[in-house]
């Protein structure tokens, strides 16, 4: 039976294909829009999202609101089958508010308030920009809501950011309050005896500042938590004059790739369907695996926040104009990246930008449309030709990737980690070990999610836990259940070290996980650049991996607590001692990584390994060459594998059984062979 989602738009329930379009910066030359609609057609285009940074133009003078030229594009797109997603302007305001209300500009960790400029430099707390932003919604829900272009709300953009202004300190103050009820629980969460650092009184809790507060680690999480509550708490602000005059349009805000700033697993809860922009480095080196494993990592992230298809809001038809080098997509890559977001569940391939413009800091940013201003250039075909495969691959929409295995990352864990002033200041590289261990999985060709703490675990027969520093009770509690039920789980150094208020577990680490891994971890040393140890893999372990593995960086020295030792140090006072273990715990199993180990092969090995013994399906049960991948989509019906060749050379990879080739409809099997950048998608019935 199909297990497919729904389309994200009943309207458009096909691929959608389109850009970022600003046509309120053309409105001198009305043959523009004219043209822009004749090129949207011929680029198989059938989707913009417009009105992002217009608010100058829409609403040019305090109160008298020009709607005319959106009504136009509107009216025109759906004359010619064209959709939108209408944007609401909050990321950028016109000069007269910020002149006249000064409240509305955002202050700075220093206590600085910002000049007007750029964008994203609102504060989120101030009452004027919130009615401004209201009665502005207010008007776009009452002409728009109903037109029939209209698929759905682009809520701002790319939000982020923090503001320190007096609003904000009170509604920190005030978060803090409704979260501890008492100054007696805050001090003894934040562990403010330490430098006499207690408060007394409400009003002398503020936001850290560089020449302030810097050194209360709870604090800081907690000011961290408090920008994404705030942040999430502006979105639905914006949201609700556009749900009471239609609930049923979806609504989203366009993340980024791995965005620091804001925890998107709690902002997934508060919008429709997840979108993200994704701007990949390629061609910086001869392998392209490592750009294309950490995009693989963020569009499966993105798909787990949900657990259903998403969007790919923005990406670059050809090339960004804000890296400090920027390269031209090479022939086949602009169909290898933007199928690559199909591969991880992406239902959409949308671009910024739709016509490059004249002037401005984004004038050389890529575009479907250049500055020539015909079809008769590289990018646009390779455009074109993309829309015309999207729209032969319309039963994808809606299907799900069917992971069994997941890592876990937490965005607080995030910020925790790297504000413990721990064994190693200068670089704790959390999210380059995340990757080691998902990088291992994506070679592999293993469909793996990406979920946080609070998600359910229960669909999975592997867990990787890297660095899990910052982890409650309670998750290790559902950690232990999950390997009690039969489950795979490895964690590693630094794991299970503090709660969810950053003070540490007392009686012994990894805290909530020491049981279920049958290890304890005494001391932790950092490493030097310069430093090496290694892993000594003992002969005859249960693995089968053979072998040294240098290792860098950090060495937690463990006890085997009943665990099996199957790996040691290899130098230093510690050598000998355990540095890899299993334990057997309930129906499941257990392992434990002590030290960073460097070699990409030793991850390799290992999650072959686990992923085999715990039953993990790969995408393919094929050898796959370095740096090609395997992903796969499947409704219950039918299977979807995309092989995606992102080696930087030729490859070949020996299908497993025969394949229908999804594009052309012909047979597949035996030797296939990938071009540079190639990529296939196979179809097969589900297995
Ligand atoms: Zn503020």
């Amino acid at each position: 039976m199909s297990n497919k989602f729904p389309p994200i738009s009943a309207k458009l329930p096909v691929f959608m294909h389109g850009a970022d379009y600003n046509p309120d910066q053309w409105l001198h030359d009305p043959a523009v829009l004219e043209e822009d609609i004749r090129l949207m057609k011929l680029a198989h285009c059938n989707v913009m999202a417009v009105g992002i940074f217009s608010w100058a133009t829409l609403e040019p003078e305090e109160g008298t609101f020009r709607f005319d030229w959106l009504d136009n594009v509107l009216d025109q797109f759906a004359e010619n089958g064209i959709y939108a997603w209408v944007a609401t302007p909050s990321g950028a305001r016109p000069a007269w508010m910020s002149q006249k209300y000064p409240e509305v500009l955002r202050v700075a960790p220093n206590r600085q308030r910002n000049l007007h400029g750029l964008r994203h430099n609102h504060c989120y707390t101030s009452p004027v920009y919130r009615e401004k932003v209201t009665i502005m919604n207010r008007e776009l829900a009452r002409r728009y809501s109903q037109h029939p272009a209209v698929v759905g709300w682009h809520i701002s953009n790319e939000f982020g950011g923090e503001c320190h202004c007096d609003y904000c300190q009170e509604a920190f103050r005030a978060w803090l309050m409704r979260k501890y009820g008492s100054l007696e629980a805050l001090n003894a969460a934040w562990w403010t005896a330490f430098w006499s650092h207690t408060y007394t009184d409400w009003s002398q809790v503020e936001s850290p500042a560089p020449h302030g507060e810097t050194m209360v680690h709870g604090q800081n999480l907690d000011w961290r938590r408090f920008v994404t509550d705030q942040t999430i708490d502006f979105y639905k602000h914006e949201i609700v004059p556009l749900k009471e005059a239609n609930p049923e349009l979806p609504c989203t805000a366009n993340m980024m790739d791995l965005f620091e700033g804001l925890d998107y697993r709690k902002f997934a809860e508060a919008v429709d369907v997840i979108s993200w922009d994704a701007y990949p480095t390629w061609h910086a080196s001869d392998l392209e695996a490592a750009v294309g494993s950490w995009f693989a990592f963020n569009h499966d992230l993105f798909r787990s926040l949900k657990r259903k298809p998403f969007m790919l809001m923005e990406s670059t038809p050809s090339l960004t104009n804000w890296q400090p080098v920027s390269k031209l997509k090479r022939p086949g890559m602009h169909r290898l990246s933007s199928l690559q977001a199909v591969a991880h569940g992406s239902d959409t391939v949308q671009y910024f930008q739709w016509r490059k413009s004249r002037g401005s800091s984004e004038k050389f940013h890529g575009a479907v449309v250049d500055h020539v201003g015909h079809e008769h250039t590289r990018v646009f075909k390779d455009v074109a030709s993309l829309g015309e495969t999207l729209s032969g691959l319309t039963e994808l929409i809606g299907t799900p990737v069917p992971a069994e295995a997941a890592v876990l990352f937490d965005w607080d864990n995030r910020w925790a980690v790297k504000d413990a002033q721990g064994p190693r200041n200068q670089g704790i590289h959390y999210e380059e070990t995340v990757m080691q261990h998902y990088r291992a999985m994506w070679e592999l060709g293993i469909p793996t999610d990406v979920v946080g703490s609070g998600d359910d675990f229960g669909a999975y027969k592997l867990i990787a836990v890297p660095m899990a520093y910052l982890l409650r009770e309670e998750t290790g509690k559902r950690l232990e259940k999950f390997v009690e039920n039969g489950g795979t789980l490895l964690a590693t150094y630094w794991t299970g070290i503090v709660d969810e208020n950053d003070l540490c577990h007392l009686g012994g680490f990894p805290g909530p996980l020491r049981k279920t891994l049958g290890i304890w971890a005494e001391e932790i040393e950092g490493l030097h650049d310069h430093d090496r140890n290694g892993l000594e893999m003992n002969a005859g372990n249960a693995l089968g991996i053979e072998g040294t593995y240098e290792v860098r960086e950090l060495c937690d020295l463990i006890h085997a607590e009943g665990a099996s030792v199957l790996g040691v140090y290899e130098s230093d006072f510690y050598a000998g001692r355990p540095a890899l273990t299993m334990n057997a715990f309930g129906r499941g199993q257990a392992y434990y990584l002590a030290a960073r180990v460097s070699d990409p092969a030793f991850y390799e090995k290992l999650y072959g390994r686990l992923a085999a013994d715990a039953g993990v399906r790969r995408a393919l049960n094929s050898a796959l060459p370095a740096g090609v991948t395997a992903q796969l989509r499947s409704d219950g019906e039918r299977d979807y594998v995309f092989v995606m060749n992102f080696s930087g050379t030729e490859a070949e990879v020996v299908l497993d059984r025969v394949y229908e080739d999804a594009e052309t409809g012909e047979e597949t099997s035996g030797v296939m062979r990938l071009p540079v950048h190639g990529i296939r998608l196979l179809k097969r019935s589900a297995l």
